[in-house]
């Protein structure tokens, strides 16, 4: 009879299991030792039992680990720690690409009280690989931030989008409503565009209004937010911003966009705007009303000529 028969079911479960299982006596002195720590620690059972473990393993949260165990030999119930807490107790490899953004397994650990009679006599502590269950949660997190920055962004130009734009108004205008001061409004269209688009084709209509995007992002204050609010209309809002300071910042950016035409597959395209400005006054209902006296503004501009700034107010 060889001595793998001779071993009792029990230990050859132990050893062959896919999860980490060690016992520790009060002392943390490691009293037993399976395959799978063995094979991802590379200490074998003769190696590490009989020696704290901290002997074997300096590295590890010497003061956290002993508190824990003692805990379950004193109250005689299970404890536990996850990943999310604790990413990993051992510094073990995974088995992921590096790509995978974890630098260790993650693991789960249960303290399991060993009892005699009333007595805890041991602690038995076992180890989970959740490698697989951290990496799927990151990439659902980054997926999750993603999908939230794109919900608000345009897709052609990468600027604030009108939904976007919109909710931003909202909770300024609520706030102005609250506490007063000023806001303002400006909305910019460009001038004969259809004409450009006829004349150049889509995709340079569709690279002049990149480019005027990012021609204007570079010119406003990081607090104002700048909106695509359809095809070849943007919007422009400025907290804490008078009316006169706001026909200002539209003046700039009419001269940002007509100063300089946009270059699109080698050919230079000129390119002028018409904006409407308008600021929210005491009387004033809601915001889409301070968006119609904007357009208002800006129907004007165009009458007039159009590659001018115009406000009602
Ligand atoms: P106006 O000076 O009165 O504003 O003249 P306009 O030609 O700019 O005005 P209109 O609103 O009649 O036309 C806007 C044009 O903008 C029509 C549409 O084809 C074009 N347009 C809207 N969205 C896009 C887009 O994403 N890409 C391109 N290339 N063109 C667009
Ligand atoms: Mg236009
Ligand atoms: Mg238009």
């Amino acid at each position: 009879m060889s001595t793998q028969t001779e071993q009792p079911l029990s230990d050859l479960v132990i050893e062959r299991v896919g999860f980490g299982i060690f016992v520790l006596d009060r002392a943390m002195n490691v009293l037993m030792w399976n395959r799978f720590m063995q094979d991802h620690s590379g200490l074998t059972a003769e190696q590490v039992v009989g020696k704290s473990i901290f002997h074997s393993f300096p590295e590890l949260p010497r003061v956290w680990l002993t508190r824990k165990v003692e805990s379950v030999f004193q109250l005689g119930s299970f404890a536990f720690s996850s990943w999310e807490q604790r990413p990993y107790l051992f510094k073990f490899d995974h088995d992921r690409p590096i790509t995978g953004g974890v630098d260790f397994m993650q693991q789960d650990c249960t303290f399991m009280p060993v009892t005699r009679g009333r007595d805890v006599v041991a602690v038995c502590v076992t180890i989970s690989d959740v490698t697989h269950v951290s990496v799927m949660q990151r990439e659902r997190e980054e997926a999750v931030v993603k999908l939230r920055e794109y919900a608000n962004l345009d897709g052609l130009t990468g600027i604030a989008n009108r939904r976007f734009f919109e909710g931003r108004l909202r909770d300024e205008f609520t706030r102005w409503q609250r506490y007063g001061g000023e806001l303002s409004v400006l909305l910019f269209d460009l001038d004969h565009f259809k004409n450009i688009n006829d004349r150049y084709g889509h995709a340079v209509g569709d690279t002049v209004l990149r480019v005027m995007a990012q021609r204007v992002v570079g010119a406003v204050r990081t607090h104002d937010t700048f909106g695509r609010f359809g095809g070849e209309e943007f919007a422009l809002l400025l907290p804490c911003t008078p009316l006169a300071d706001a026909m200002v910042v539209a003046e700039k950016i009419r001269m940002t966009i007509s100063g300089t035409p946009v270059e699109a597959e080698g050919m230079l395209v000129p390119v002028t705007a018409s904006v409407g400005g308008a600021s929210a006054r005491p009387g004033l209902p809601t915001y889409e009303v301070l968006i119609n006296e904007a357009d208002a503004a800006l129907y004007s501009a165009k009458r007039q000529g159009r590659n001018r700034s115009v406000t009602l107010t």
